[in-house]
């Protein structure tokens, strides 16, 4: 327990892992439970959603968690709800000032859109989560809006978004505690097209402490 990485978090470790650049992941957090997410080498996109355990169709939603603390960006003391209103998870620490939740996923649909045709082979944000979730029988019809932890998508006063250069730093983190048991999953976001990745994704590691 003398890594700094693990400071201050709950024992047991029940998991300590790393994610690789690229690579879809998922695992069950129970209720009281920790998720640490590490950005080991900085400035790499998470993207995140997260399914009731006990029943799959209450989801994270976006949506309701803006509504509920009247803000769009997630932050230290953000509560995540559910589509039907109830409590996931609290953000209880992190040093980096604000996650994103309006910035969506990217996809092989999006890109070719945004960044040309040429980009529509390029492996994507939705088919990690398609890879991650169809090993549990959901589909497309159970994807979401998503979080993208340590994603900066800042909104100017006309209500603009980008997508910039990331706040956040090698060996930061986003300490999640789950209130229901729950199933996260992550993409670690492939996209090379925007600096959200810097433009070189990189591996995270993740941990599942309490
Ligand atoms: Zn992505």
């Amino acid at each position: 327990m003398n890594d700094p990485a693990l400071a201050g978090l709950p024992s047991p470790i029940a998991l300590d892992q790393v994610i690789a650049a690229r690579a879809p992941w998922d695992h069950v957090v129970r209720t009281g439970q920790t998720l640490r997410i590490i950005d080991l080498e900085g400035n790499q996109a998470v993207d995140f959603l997260m399914y009731s355990l006990l029943d799959d169709t209450e989801r994270y939603s976006a949506q309701d968690t803006i509504a509920a603390q009247a803000n769009i960006f997630l932050k230290v003391g953000s509560v995540l709800h559910s589509c039907d209103g109830n409590p996931m998870a609290s953000i209880t620490g992190s040093p980096v000032a604000y996650h994103d939740t309006i910035g969506g996923a990217c996809s092989c649909e999006s890109n070719t859109l945004r960044y040309g045709y040429h980009t529509k082979s390029q492996h994507a944000c939705v088919e990690n989560f398609l890879l991650a979730n169809g090993r549990h029988g959901r589909g497309k019809r159970d994807m979401v809006s998503n979080i993208n932890w340590f994603m900066n998508v800042p909104v100017e006063a006309d209500g603009a978004l980008g997508i910039v250069d990331g706040i956040s730093g090698a060996g930061l983190w986003v300490d999640l505690r789950a209130h229901m048991d729950l199933i996260a999953v992550i993409s670690n976001c492939p996209q090379i097209n925007n600096p959200c990745n810097g433009f070189d994704p990189t591996p995270i590691r993740v941990v599942i402490a309490g």
